[in-house]
């Protein structure tokens, strides 16, 4: 999903720069690494990323009179860039969203936390990629929003309830019992207990609202989603 898009990195603290590097093509992106804003500028001039991953302090010219001058000019102004920042400098991240960053991450982080904000920004700036969304009856569900409506009424689901209906809508009307929802919704663990799955089917269940009884208990089987009650 994410093979071909293009991240620069920009940050001229080479041990942070190599970590995202890895950490972006363990992910599948294409980094490239500049350790300043000279070497940015030239990049860009080369090919334009998808997103850029701006450190703030930069020796010369700062990330923040870099991302300035891109935001007034009309073929970068758009560029998703992401600013990185250090832990202590709390105004560095309002004057990074002030002058238009889509979002900032803070020195020290997690590859996770990289890596998902990298993907959350991607996303919202290519709304119209991969057709995300699953439809059955009045219930939709977006991957790429991270919406679910039933009928146009929006619905809030946790995040493991959002996946949950996510794999039982991709196989509607099909029984699917517990250690294969285990298996399919949170990965194979052995530490999740099976009562997992109906604590998580009991909160789905009332998240959906008035599409509660899709999610069907099929005796000694497991779950299904269904459409047949709502017809
Ligand atoms: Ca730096």
């Amino acid at each position: 999903m994410v093979e071909g898009i293009k991240v620069l990195v920009v940050e001229d603290e080479p041990s942070i720069a190599d970590l995202i590097a890895i950490n972006l093509k363990h992910a599948g992106f294409e980094p490239t690494v500049v350790f300043d804003a000279i070497g940015a500028q030239r990049e860009l001039d080369v090919e334009m990323p998808d997103l850029v991953l701006l450190d703030w302090m930069l020796p010369g010219q700062s990330g923040e009179s870099l991302l300035r001058r891109w935001r007034t000019d009309p073929g970068t102004a758009a560029l998703p860039v992401i600013m990185l920042t250090a832990r202590s400098q709390e105004s560095d991240k309002v004057a990074g969203l002030e002058v238009g960053a889509d979002d900032y991450i803070t020195k020290p982080f997690s590859s996770r936390e990289l890596i998902a904000r990298v993907q959350a920004v991607i996303r919202r700036n290519r709304p119209f990629v991969p057709d995300s969304s699953v439809v059955v009856g009045a219930l939709k569900l977006d991957e790429a929003t991270h919406r679910v409506t039933f009928k146009h009424h929006s619905l809030k689901l946790g995040p493991t309830e959002f996946k949950l209906l996510n794999f039982l809508m991709r196989q509607p009307e099909r029984v699917h019992s517990r250690q294969r929802l285990l298996s399919q919704v949170w990965g194979d663990d052995s530490l999740i207990d099976e009562r997992t799955v109906d604590v998580h089917i009991k909160r789905l269940r009332q998240a959906l609202e008035d599409a509660a009884n899709m999610i069907e208990t099929v005796r000694g089987a497991g779950y299904r989603l269904s459409n047949t009650s709502n017809l």
